[in-house]
């Protein structure tokens, strides 16, 4: 009572070819350039946000070199108007006043040119980073290009063997009948692998012996249908 072969054939090969289309899609998946991908993207991102940052900080420091000349240029006028009126005053009080608002202006402007030099330096030291991050920026992109052209390259490898599979897949299960590949569906959904062949007195699929009473009724299930094994219910292949 085994099979004349030809139906059993089939079946296994949908058996190996789905097995093939699972690990090729797995190795899809977990494609080392994908990684690659991921990881030079990210690394262009946090690229692209600090050149952000250093360029929103230069333009901090320039608004800050502005405004110190804002404000010297504002005091210049000032003192120039303190001292053109401190000609004009006679009485000793009044010009004690305006010597203090001169003093007061002084300072002023002494705060803002320092205020403008710290500035100054921030730029420059800004800028500089700035430059030395956008001379990194092509070989980041080009690692970006790299890994984007070997994970395309990569899975093109793979659509075109699971092309082959898939038409295997098409071709065996064409010559399979309804009711042989509605459990064989079922059954490959439930556990991956639907279809077992039969070692002895034991499954090849979850590995367990079958007791005597067992083995005997799956021998004597009609040749051309796949008896279940009692274990885990694959198809046996006998
Ligand atoms: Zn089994």
């Amino acid at each position: 009572m085994t099979h004349d072969g030809t139906a059993a054939d089939v079946l296994l090969t949908l058996v190996d070819t789905d097995a093939a289309i699972d690990r090729a899609e797995h190795r899809r998946e977990v494609l080392p350039a994908r990684d690659r991908l991921a990881s030079a993207s990210a690394a262009l991102t946090a690229w692209e946000q600090r050149r952000g940052e250093l360029r929103d900080g230069c333009a901090a420091a320039e608004a800050a070199i502005t405004e110190s000349e804002s404000i010297g240029a504002t005091c210049d006028a000032e003192q120039a108007a303190l001292t053109a009126k401190l000609r004009t005053v006679i009485a000793p009080r009044e010009a004690e006043a305006l010597q203090n608002e001169l003093a007061q202006v002084a300072q002023r402007r002494s705060d803002a040119d320092d205020a403008g030099l710290a500035a100054l330096d921030r730029h420059g030291e800004l800028d500089a980073a700035l430059s030395e991050l956008v001379a990194a920026e092509a070989d980041l992109r080009a690692e970006c290009s790299a890994a984007d052209e070997e994970l395309r390259s990569a899975e093109a490898e793979i659509d075109a063997e699971m092309d082959v599979l898939q038409q295997r897949r098409l071709a065996t299960r064409g010559e399979l009948a309804d009711n042989v590949l509605a459990r064989y569906d079922r059954l490959r959904a439930q556990l991956g692998v639907a279809a077992a062949r039969l070692v002895g007195s034991r499954c090849d699929g979850c590995h367990l012996d079958m007791s005597q009473a067992e083995l005997d009724e799956v021998r004597h299930a009609p040749a051309d249908d796949f008896p279940d094994c009692p274990q885990c219910g694959r198809l046996l292949v006998r």
